[in-house]
């Protein structure tokens, strides 16, 4: 890339080649021969910035369902962000707070209930689009399980999480049940928390697994035969208005002239492209590691053979999904022992530790090598929610950001949405407030990586306690 500096982590972060082999990369076909660089200067209706699940959702609905000319930028390739590093679970979330009952409280607090609730429903109705996306797309994402289960894994977090699970039907209409330690082992779902043995977990029937960059590239396609024009290799380094109301997108070779332009960038934000968003987003590392195979006897000797995807209550959770095929994954988002430095030798120093998570987890597993590791980042924002809106200053660009690693069905949701506005087919203030809170700059930016460093050892801490 080629402003490097104008980004928040460290440079490795954003690496074309740096991504690590996920194994999402080694499983799907990226149809390169789509992403031509732009080397000129064109014309368009809109431009995307960004070709993750918001950008591309937002392109296809542009250009297919209302006939805009697209042109989609990306810095590498569609895909080549969060969105093909995800680990792939699509469920409820978005805010700062995994937990949608903790962010429902928090923004109870902020907005009153109305509100709060109204951005619950958003987040049931962002897996339902993203359901009903796949399947017009056809995409083979190997849509996988039944909801998200939420491990206790300490005593005080099984008391909480039982507690929780009336919120999802009252609240949401999302069924929730609260699973015992006994059934977890005749169910399949054996591992080890902070103690010995399983606590129990909140069954919550909401939500799937899928291949992340499987979707992406089904998306693409989708929106290359809707005519939109998708670039790759082409880093957006400017964004300027022009005399007649338009917006001119730059990248080093070209340029796009066009009415509106939308930044779906995310945790990859460049500050040169967008002034107006620096600062706004803090990037957060997030690293996954899958094993070979395992056999039916290995599966058998751990005892977890679930497909269910799994996270645990910590407030930086152990992430954990039997893919089809039988390898499992295992990923983290920042905090765990210094998982913040993105450069080639932290994740070199970070990798066995994930492993060392992964081994207490799953202990008759301890001695596999695992086939993949990588890594990506994800955007927290400093109000704790995600956002959608004007970007401040710059007439006809538009944002949808900041999914707090919660991206998968929220951002795909928030690309269709902003499109939709951008289209003038729906009313911006429709939307609930809670996704039109003002986009504020992180205080002191200074001192921010800085500030993530403690705020993550923060909340490594009190998982450890709690
Ligand atoms: C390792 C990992 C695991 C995750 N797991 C999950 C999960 O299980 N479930 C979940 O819901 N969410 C998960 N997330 C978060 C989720 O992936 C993101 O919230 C979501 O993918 C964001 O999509 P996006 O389209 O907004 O951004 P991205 O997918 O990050 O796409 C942004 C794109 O913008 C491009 N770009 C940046 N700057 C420029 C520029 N100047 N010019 C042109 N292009 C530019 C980048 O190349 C990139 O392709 C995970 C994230 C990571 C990193």
């Amino acid at each position: 890339m080629s402003d490097l500096h104008n980004r928040q982590h460290d440079p490795d972060a954003y690496a074309l080649e740096g991504e690590g082999l996920s194994y999402w990369r080694d499983s799907a076909v990226v149809p390169q021969f789509l992403f031509q660089q732009l080397s000129s200067d064109q014309v368009a209706d809109c431009v995307v910035v960004g070709g993750g699940v918001t950008g591309l959702n937002a392109a296809l609905r542009l250009a297919g369902r209302h006939q805009r000319k697209v042109a989609l930028l990306d810095s590498a390739y569609p895909g080549w962000g969060a969105s093909g590093r995800s680990f792939g679970f699509c469920g409820l979330g978005g805010g700062f707070f995994m937990d949608a009952s903790r962010q429902h409280k928090m923004i109870v607090k902020k907005l009153g209930e109305a509100e709060a609730i109204r951005f619950g429903q958003s987040q049931v109705q962002a897996l339902a689009f993203l359901k009903a996306s796949i399947r017009e797309l056809g995409a083979d994402a190997q849509i996988q399980g039944d909801g998200e289960l939420v491990l206790a894994h300490s005593p005080a977090q099984a008391i909480a999480l039982r507690e929780q699970a009336s919120f999802y039907a009252s609240t949401l209409s999302v069924g929730a049940d609260f699973l015992s330690s006994a059934h977890l082992l005749d169910h399949g779902m054996h591992h080890r928390g902070q103690q010995d043995h399983c606590l129990g977990g909140l069954h919550i029937k909401a939500g799937f697994g899928l291949h992340p960059l499987r979707y992406s590239m089904a998306l693409a396609t989708a929106c290359h035969q809707a005519g939109a024009d998708l670039y790759g290799q082409s880093d957006v380094i400017a964004i300027s208005p022009e005399r007649d109301g338009r917006v001119r997108v730059h990248t080093s070779l070209g340029s796009v002239l066009a009415k509106q332009v939308l930044v779906a960038t995310n945790g990859y934000t460049s500050q040169r492209s967008a002034p107006s968003l620096a600062g706004c987003s803090l990037p957060v590392l997030a690293h996954a590691l899958v094993t070979p195979p395992l056999s039916e006897a290995r599966l058998q000797a751990q005892g977890w053979w679930s497909d269910v995807m799994t996270r645990d209550a910590r407030r930086l959770p152990y992430f954990f999904r039997l893919l089809p095929g039988g390898r499992m994954l295992f990923g983290v988002y920042g905090g765990l022992w210094g998982s913040w430095d993105a450069s080639r030798l932290g994740e070199e120093q970070f990798a066995p530790r994930l492993r060392a998570a992964f081994a207490q987890t799953f202990p008759a597993w301890a001695d596999l090598e695992p086939s993949h590791f990588w890594s990506g980042l994800t955007s927290f924002h400093a109000s704790g929610l995600p956002h959608i809106g004007p970007v401040a200053e710059m007439p006809g660009v538009w944002t949808a950001q900041g999914y707090h690693g919660r991206g998968m069905a929220l951002g795909a949701w928030a690309g269709a949405q902003i499109a939709d506005i951008m289209a003038a087919k729906r009313r911006y203030d429709a939307l609930p407030l809670a996704f039109r809170m003002p986009l504020n700059a992180y205080p002191f930016p200074a001192l921010q990586a800085w500030a993530m460093k403690a705020g993550l050892l923060a909340l490594t801490t009190y998982d450890r306690w709690r």
